[in-house]
């Protein structure tokens, strides 16, 4: 249609096996323009039957909102796992949504909805740049002696067995807004970062950039997380499978649906848990101080890791929501020096505040996440940068 159109928006989707998430952004400001999502994929009484369906119901969005596929400058695209293939943002073509495809043994859950995903946007928008921005990509930076499990070199080289961490691309948007904040460059800021979301993990910045992190190979090592259970004795698991007859579709249905906070009281969700442990619950009273025991043990770890720490940071629906567990983490801190002020912590957050009472060695902030937001500035800043506006 129409070549003078000015392109001016970038895209932003997020493919699961059973949604597709959008947001579009000026390419100008980077303000947000629209958002929605189609769910219940492929399922009975579901909007759509395929991905194929869903976009075209987005598009249909778009159209409404006066957003044309011509307006488009770029797509980016939210896959979980880049694995060591992919450090950074990345334009999609056949071979790169292949090795996408391929990392699937490594995020079996994700990365095959991703390439569906963005296999029906390079059909649907097939003139313009389709970039990946991959969940692991921000913790590429990390150091061997943080990435290395202690097994074997074989078995890191033939399965690819070492730690890659995710969050990634909430971990590098705080830690933007942390250096903007703190009123230096982020290349010199050191902080320690808390994801804290149905998900939930800790990462240790050092000059902006990630050296590590507390997801693993995995998105199940860690801190304890809604339904997963985090750190755990390896030997655990050979014991249930050894001596009570695991199979190991039993022990991932363990480790990634009946473990974590439900595990511990029966309820995964944080709100619940707390209302549980408010009417005396003691079960969900130890998930509640358990949660937050684990976290800061992590952020005390990462201190010592980081030598000098600006900053804490919050964020996430748990970290961003809820005073009481950011007060729980704190009050394990004490010996860092963080202390928060509790009108502050209380307070509510529009865009970010700083909750550390004025005698704390370290500033403690809460910044809301903004996942799609950083990935429509990766993937302006990486069409800029490669000049492939215009494509061949
Ligand atoms: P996801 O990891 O799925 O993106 P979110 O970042 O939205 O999840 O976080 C979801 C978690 O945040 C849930 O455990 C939910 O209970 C929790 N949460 C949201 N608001 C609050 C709140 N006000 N207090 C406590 N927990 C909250």
């Amino acid at each position: 249609m129409a070549a003078s159109t000015p392109a001016h928006h970038v895209l932003v989707l997020n493919a699961g096996s059973s949604s597709i998430k959008y947001v579009v952004f000026d390419a100008g400001d980077l303000s947000e323009r629209a958002r929605g999502q189609v769910e219940r994929i492929g399922e009975p009484g579901g909007e759509a039957g395929n991905h194929r369906q869903a976009l075209a119901l987005i598009v249909d969005e778009l159209g409404k909102a006066g957003i044309d596929g011509n307006d488009l400058v770029a797509v980016g695209h939210r896959v979980v796992h880049g694995g060591e293939a992919f450090t950074a943002p990345t334009r999609v073509n056949d071979d790169a949504l292949q090795t996408i495809r391929d990392l699937a043994s490594l995020a079996p859950l994700h990365n095959p909805a991703n390439a569906d995903g963005i296999e029906v946007a390079r059909h649907a928008f097939p003139g313009i740049p389709h970039v990946a921005v991959f969940d692991t990509a921000f913790h590429a930076t990390m150091p061997a002696h943080a990435y290395r499990y202690a097994v074997p070199e074989a078995v890191y080289r033939e399965h690819g067995v070492r730690r890659y961490g995710f969050h990634g691309t909430s971990h590098q948007y705080v830690t933007g807004e942390t250096a903007r904040r703190l009123g230096c460059p982020v290349d010199q800021v050191n902080l320690v970062s808390l994801h804290l979301g149905n998900g939930a993990s800790a990462c240790a910045v050092r000059g902006g950039r990630s050296i590590d992190t507390s997801m693993g190979m995995t998105p199940l090592a860690g801190l304890v997380m809604g339904t997963r259970p985090g750190d755990i004795d390896p030997g655990v698991l050979l014991h249930l499978a050894t001596s009570a007859g695991y199979s190991a579709d039993d022990l991932s249905a363990l480790l990634n649906r009946e473990s974590g906070l439900k595990g511990l009281c029966g309820a995964g969700d944080m709100r619940e848990v707390l209302r549980r442990s408010a009417s005396g619950d003691e079960a969900a009273e130890l998930a509640v101080r358990k949660f937050c025991y684990q976290a800061a043990k992590q952020v005390g770890a990462y201190a010592a890791a980081l030598g000098r720490v600006d900053a804490l940071v919050f964020t996430a629906g748990i970290g961003e929501n809820n005073p009481e567990i950011r007060a729980g983490i704190c009050a394990e801190l004490c010996a860092l020096g963080i202390h928060v002020d509790p009108k502050r912590n209380a307070a509510p957050q529009d865009n970010g505040f700083a909750i550390h009472a004025s005698g704390s060695k370290i500033v403690v902030y809460v910044i809301p996440t903004r996942e799609e937001f950083e990935i429509a500035r990766q993937t302006l800043t990486f069409v800029e940068d490669t000049g492939s506006f215009v494509t061949p």
